[in-house]
């Protein structure tokens, strides 16, 4: 498929009080069209900002990037703010974990939708507010007639996330970003959501990107999956690859601590330790504090930043890390706590 967005080693930072952040180190991935890539880390790991920059929402005097960011073949990094505005609005949109953030409260939910077509197709507001229901009905909302009347707070949390799709959808964007896009929902609704995603997808053909801190979640929707750490990618392949046969020891902590995927639940084991200081990251490999293999693989995990690599030649399934079987340790002492 055409490649609608193409990310190369990005650097991100925001020069603070306290000291440089490095938010993304060093940052390569791309979608393509009715593709669904997801971005998966804890919070810090840098996931949210590399989508900020991809939607030019960073403050350009208070952050300094560099690498590439191609939009629908438009580079980014540099580019004047019109260029960024426009092709944010046109290529681009944006699905947050609050929707109620992104609704003007006092104004209708359907005419709020109808106003954002308006801003890229020269029809009636009559013609825009029937693309407005027909968009509440393509995401599943009852009684899209009478709904699009009402305002933010007569809707249900669920049915504001799928306004907030039917808003992201309704100019046919080649990009779609979901940011946590179901976190606050509850697990039933979230289901849901993601579903209707991945329905949606077939019949709009963009590509997607899916931010999220929980590997649960995307196993639903994602044909690949990038995990990142301390800014940087640790782990990116298919999500079959990456969720069935995961080579990064912090993947398996991620899996490890999801209670679908552990024994009854109660074999939870979450990652021990706290995500990395983006101002001080440790030295070597980000995650050696964390790590329960860095004592067997020893000194370079302290001292050498290990390369984003394929595992067996030719695959196109990464890795960073210095174990030098990661397979074989998955399968014999972390497999057997997962089933
Ligand atoms: Fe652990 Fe070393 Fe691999 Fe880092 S490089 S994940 S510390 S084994
Ligand atoms: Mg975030």
């Amino acid at each position: 498929g055409e490649t609608v967005l193409k990310v190369e080693d990005l650097q991100v930072q925001f020069p603070t009080a306290d000291g440089l952040v490095n938010a993304v180190n060093g940052l390569s991935y791309h979608v393509e069209l009715g593709k669904t890539l997801a971005i998966v880390g804890e919070s810090g790991s840098g996931k949210s900002v590399s989508s900020m920059a991809v939607m030019g929402l960073h403050d350009p005097k208070r952050t300094r990037m560099s690498g590439s960011i191609e939009v629908d073949g438009t580079e980014l990094i540099g580019a004047s703010q019109a260029t960024i505005r426009k092709m944010r609005s046109r290529t681009v949109s944006m699905i947050f974990q609050d929707p109620q953030s992104s609704f003007h409260p006092f104004k209708k939910i359907g005419w709020q939708i109808a106003e954002a077509y308006l801003v890229h197709h020269k029809v009636s507001k009559k013609v825009a507010m029937e693309r407005a229901v027909d968009m509440l009905d393509r995401v599943g909302i009852p009684n899209p007639k009478r709904r699009a009347n009402q305002y933010p707070h007569e809707f249900s949390g669920g049915m504001r996330q799928r306004a907030m799709i039917a808003l992201g959808l309704v100019n046919n964007p080649k990009l779609l970003i979901a940011d946590e896009p179901t976190t606050a929902l509850d697990v039933t609704v979230q289901a849901q959501i993601l579903e209707l995603l991945a329905d949606l997808q077939e019949d709009f053909g963009s590509a997607i990107v899916l931010i999220t801190h929980d590997l649960a979640v995307v196993s639903e929707v994602a044909d690949d999956v990038m995990v990142m750490y301390g800014g940087r990618a640790v782990e990116y392949g298919t999500a079959h690859d990456v969720l069935v046969n995961p080579r990064h020891p912090y993947t398996w902590g991620l899996l490890g601590s999801i209670p679908k995927l552990s024994a009854q639940g109660s074999d939870l084991r979450p990652i021990r330790g706290l995500p990395p200081s983006l101002i001080n990251l440790p030295t070597g490999c980000s995650f050696h504090p964390r790590c329960d293999f860095q004592e067997r693989v020893g000194e370079p995990c302290i001292k050498t930043l290990p390369g984003l690599e394929p595992r067996e030649p030719g695959s196109a399934r990464l890795s960073r890390c210095h174990l030098p079987e990661p397979a074989e340790i998955f399968e014999s002492e972390i497999a057997q706590t997962l089933e």
